[in-house]
Protein backbone atom coordinates (compact mmCIF):
# COMPACT_ATOMS: atom_id res chain seq x y z
CA UNK A 1 0.00 0.00 0.00
CA UNK A 2 1.26 3.52 -0.72
CA UNK A 3 2.68 5.36 2.14
CA UNK A 4 0.43 8.73 1.22
CA UNK A 5 -2.81 6.43 0.82
CA UNK A 6 -2.10 4.86 4.23
CA UNK A 7 -2.20 7.80 5.89
CA UNK A 8 -5.32 9.49 4.31
CA UNK A 9 -7.01 6.37 5.18
CA UNK A 10 -5.56 6.13 8.34
CA UNK A 11 -6.71 9.88 9.19
CA UNK A 12 -10.03 9.15 7.69
CA UNK A 13 -10.61 6.01 9.92
CA UNK A 14 -9.19 7.69 12.99
CA UNK A 15 -11.23 10.61 12.81
CA UNK A 16 -14.83 8.16 12.15
CA UNK A 17 -14.59 5.17 13.78
CA UNK A 18 -11.67 6.29 15.92
CA UNK A 19 -13.53 9.27 16.87
CA UNK A 20 -13.25 9.50 20.43
CA UNK A 21 -9.22 9.21 21.02
CA UNK A 22 -8.31 11.01 17.89
CA UNK A 23 -10.67 13.94 19.17
CA UNK A 24 -8.86 14.01 22.79
CA UNK A 25 -5.66 13.71 20.77
CA UNK A 26 -6.27 16.72 19.30
CA UNK A 27 -7.75 18.68 22.04
CA UNK A 28 -4.17 17.84 23.92
CA UNK A 29 -1.79 18.19 21.40
CA UNK A 30 -3.94 21.74 21.35
CA UNK A 31 -2.59 22.45 24.84
CA UNK A 32 0.91 21.10 24.32
CA UNK A 33 0.81 23.43 21.21
CA UNK A 34 -0.26 26.59 23.28
CA UNK A 35 2.14 25.62 25.94
CA UNK A 36 5.54 25.95 22.94
CA UNK A 37 5.82 22.19 22.15
CA UNK A 38 6.29 21.75 18.91
CA UNK A 39 4.35 18.77 16.51
CA UNK A 40 6.54 16.00 15.30
CA UNK A 41 5.55 13.55 12.34
CA UNK A 42 5.76 9.75 12.53
CA UNK A 43 4.94 7.79 9.69
CA UNK A 44 1.67 10.12 9.50
CA UNK A 45 1.11 10.28 13.22
CA UNK A 46 1.77 13.70 15.07
CA UNK A 47 3.41 13.41 18.17
CA UNK A 48 4.93 15.43 20.92
CA UNK A 49 8.38 15.26 22.92
CA UNK A 50 9.13 16.17 25.92
CA UNK A 51 5.88 16.70 27.71
CA UNK A 52 6.25 14.31 30.48
CA UNK A 53 9.21 12.71 32.45
CA UNK A 54 9.40 9.66 31.08
CA UNK A 55 6.89 6.40 28.28
CA UNK A 56 4.32 7.74 26.33
CA UNK A 57 1.00 7.80 25.60
CA UNK A 58 -1.52 7.50 22.96
CA UNK A 59 -4.77 8.89 21.56
CA UNK A 60 -5.32 7.74 18.07
CA UNK A 61 -3.46 8.98 15.85
CA UNK A 62 -1.86 11.45 18.48
CA UNK A 63 0.85 9.98 20.70
CA UNK A 64 2.77 11.77 23.49
CA UNK A 65 6.49 11.02 24.79
CA UNK A 66 8.84 12.05 27.90
CA UNK A 67 11.98 13.34 27.44
CA UNK A 68 14.12 10.20 27.16
CA UNK A 69 12.75 7.54 24.46
CA UNK A 70 13.86 4.85 21.68
CA UNK A 71 12.48 4.69 18.23
CA UNK A 72 10.85 1.79 19.51
CA UNK A 73 8.60 3.86 21.86
CA UNK A 74 7.60 5.71 19.05
CA UNK A 75 6.66 2.56 16.99
CA UNK A 76 4.78 0.92 19.98
CA UNK A 77 2.79 4.14 20.36
CA UNK A 78 1.94 4.41 16.79
CA UNK A 79 1.16 0.98 17.23
CA UNK A 80 -1.57 2.18 19.72
CA UNK A 81 -2.65 4.37 17.17
CA UNK A 82 -3.59 0.92 15.06
CA UNK A 83 -5.48 -0.25 18.43
CA UNK A 84 -7.74 2.44 17.88
CA UNK A 85 -8.49 1.71 14.50
CA UNK A 86 -9.66 -2.09 14.88
CA UNK A 87 -11.33 -1.03 18.33
CA UNK A 88 -12.56 2.40 17.60
CA UNK A 89 -15.26 3.96 20.31
CA UNK A 90 -13.94 0.48 22.76
CA UNK A 91 -10.09 1.54 22.60
CA UNK A 92 -10.24 4.32 25.41
CA UNK A 93 -12.06 2.38 27.77
CA UNK A 94 -10.55 -1.11 26.77
CA UNK A 95 -6.87 -0.57 26.49
CA UNK A 96 -7.12 3.27 28.70
CA UNK A 97 -8.24 1.13 31.63
CA UNK A 98 -5.89 -2.26 30.85
CA UNK A 99 -2.92 -0.23 30.09
CA UNK A 100 -3.43 1.88 32.99
CA UNK A 101 -3.76 -0.73 35.69
CA UNK A 102 -0.88 -2.68 33.90
CA UNK A 103 1.53 0.06 34.17
CA UNK A 104 0.73 0.95 37.85
CA UNK A 105 0.95 -2.68 39.06
CA UNK A 106 4.41 -2.96 36.53
CA UNK A 107 5.98 0.32 37.91
CA UNK A 108 5.02 -1.18 41.57
CA UNK A 109 6.56 -4.82 40.57
CA UNK A 110 9.46 -3.29 39.07
CA UNK A 111 10.06 -0.61 41.17
CA UNK A 112 14.21 -1.65 42.09
CA UNK A 113 14.35 -1.96 38.47
CA UNK A 114 13.45 0.89 37.56
CA UNK A 115 15.03 2.42 40.19
CA UNK A 116 18.68 1.54 39.86
CA UNK A 117 18.18 0.67 36.06
CA UNK A 118 19.76 -2.01 35.65
CA UNK A 119 17.27 -3.30 33.05
CA UNK A 120 18.53 -2.93 29.01
CA UNK A 121 16.07 -1.79 26.71
CA UNK A 122 14.99 -4.66 25.50
CA UNK A 123 14.60 -6.25 29.05
CA UNK A 124 12.48 -3.26 30.06
CA UNK A 125 10.43 -3.82 26.99
CA UNK A 126 10.36 -7.05 27.48
CA UNK A 127 9.20 -7.19 30.80
CA UNK A 128 6.41 -4.65 30.16
CA UNK A 129 4.60 -6.32 26.91
CA UNK A 130 3.75 -9.71 28.96
CA UNK A 131 0.32 -7.55 29.04
CA UNK A 132 -1.86 -8.54 25.76
CA UNK A 133 -2.95 -4.68 25.32
CA UNK A 134 1.17 -3.75 25.37
CA UNK A 135 2.57 -6.58 23.39
CA UNK A 136 -0.35 -6.20 21.00
CA UNK A 137 0.68 -2.62 20.24
CA UNK A 138 4.30 -3.53 19.65
CA UNK A 139 3.41 -6.23 17.16
CA UNK A 140 0.92 -3.72 15.48
CA UNK A 141 3.41 -0.99 15.64
CA UNK A 142 6.00 -3.64 14.04
CA UNK A 143 3.56 -4.52 11.60
CA UNK A 144 2.59 -1.20 10.18
CA UNK A 145 5.53 1.00 10.30
CA UNK A 146 8.50 -1.61 11.45
CA UNK A 147 11.17 -1.38 13.45
CA UNK A 148 13.38 -4.01 15.20
CA UNK A 149 13.32 -3.69 19.71
CA UNK A 150 17.27 -2.48 19.49
CA UNK A 151 17.05 0.62 17.43
ZN1 LIG B 1 1.74 1.04 25.37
Amino acid sequence: MKKTFFTILFWFWSCTWGFFATAAGLIYAGLMRARGFRPKVYHGNIYFEGVREAGGFNLGPFFFLGTKHSEYTKMHEAGHGIQNLILGPFYPLVVGIISELWFNKWSVKNAEHLKTDDWTLEERWDSYEKCWVERSASELGKKFYGIRKEE
